[in-house]
């Protein structure tokens, strides 16, 4: 673990150094306290920091203080080192934000169970850290497909809509269905069905562009984001998913399965930035995809009042 030591006394510094190499962390020193914020303020600041009390340019508490103001993650456990032991000092040193002290000249073996202490509130933190982290990847994933699921991918949506709007940009939307899945399922079983949905997400993941996300929005419906995209582009994008996913058999258990799917298409108009209203302009060419026939890709611009929808352009059902 590594630990800051900031002491304007280059002999107390040389001291505390060896001690803390010995005893197995990794060292960064300052001397002076504007130098310790500058470190403490970095990003991949040391978790843990010894402070003198008394340092030019900026006191042990000031930054304290100011470590405790910026509210960094993961937290910087911080010992004040100080010769002061009166009451009201230690008490004014905690209120700074110290976790804790030790007086100086320090005993070594103290400094050491001290640092213990703070070391494992700060292992117990990174592994709360962690743990989020692994849980809010997973609030955000589809399990049987590894997608982002249906929040994820409408709440990238948003975002794409918002940055697009900015730079005045349009987003293509496709939202795509899976042709008479529920027939894979009874003549296949549902495991099939599982390992056909896989199988689909890989295709679609496989032929898109690096920017482009696609998710899992519900069943057997996907939702595709395409920044930066005019409603052709989207719809020959479409068209070229709809290829690759019918152009050849998904082998699932050994067994050949065809599968086939709808494509709706849409695109923002840099005005529009709810994204449920655009997902509802791609459900809408959607249905009509599926009503002429399936495998196919109907385009449906935003309709220019809330009630018209503009002409649909269908592509192919080969
Ligand atoms: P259409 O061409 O009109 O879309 O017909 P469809 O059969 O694909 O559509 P329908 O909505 O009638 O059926 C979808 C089926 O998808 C019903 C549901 O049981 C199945 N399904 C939904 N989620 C899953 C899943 O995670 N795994 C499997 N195996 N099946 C699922
Ligand atoms: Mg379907
Ligand atoms: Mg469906």
């Amino acid at each position: 673990m590594k630990v800051l030591i900031a002491d304007d006394s280059a002999a107390s510094r040389i001291m505390l150094r060896g001690a803390l190499l010995q005893w197995g962390y990794e060292v960064v020193v300052a001397e002076n306290g504007a130098q310790a914020w500058e470190i403490l303020a970095q990003p991949d600041a040391p978790p843990m920091a010894i402070l003198d009390w008394v340092m030019p340019y900026m006191t042990g508490p000031e930054v304290c203080h100011r470590v405790r103001e910026k509210r960094r993650e993961p937290y910087t456990y911080i010992i004040l080192l100080t010769s002061k032991e009166s009451k009201e000092e230690t008490v004014e040193g905690l209120e700074a934000g110290a976790d804790d002290y030790v007086v100086k000249p320090f005993n070594r073996h103290e400094l050491q169970v001290r640092l213990r202490a703070g070391k494992r509130i700060i292992d117990l933190q990174m592994d709360l850290l962690r743990a989020r982290e692994e849980l809010r990847e997973r609030a955000n994933k589809d399990l049987l497909t590894m997608l982002p699921n249906r929040p994820a991918i409408a709440s990238m949506l948003e975002q794409e809509l918002a940055r697009c709007h900015r730079d005045r940009r349009t987003v293509g939307v496709i939202l795509l269905d899976v042709d008479h899945f529920k027939k894979i399922n009874d003549t296949h079983g549902h495991f099939a069905g599982d390992a056909v949905l896989r199988e689909t997400a890989a295709r679609l993941r496989g032929n898109m562009r690096p920017y482009d996300q696609v998710g899992r929005y519900g069943g057997e419906e996907f939702l595709v984001v395409l920044p930066n995209c005019e409603l052709e582009q989207a719809a020959h994008q479409a068209e070229r998913m709809r290829t690759k996913l019918q152009s050849s058999a998904m082998m699932i258990d050994g067994v050949e399965v065809r599968v086939s799917a709808s494509f709706g298409v849409t695109v923002s108009d840099g005005s529009e930035r709810d994204p449920e209203v655009f997902v509802r302009v791609a459900d809408e060419a959607l249905y009509r995809a599926k009503a002429s026939g399936r495998n196919c890709v109907v385009s449906l611009r935003l309709p220019q009042s809330t009630h018209a929808f503009a002409q649909p352009e269908v592509g192919s059902n080969a």
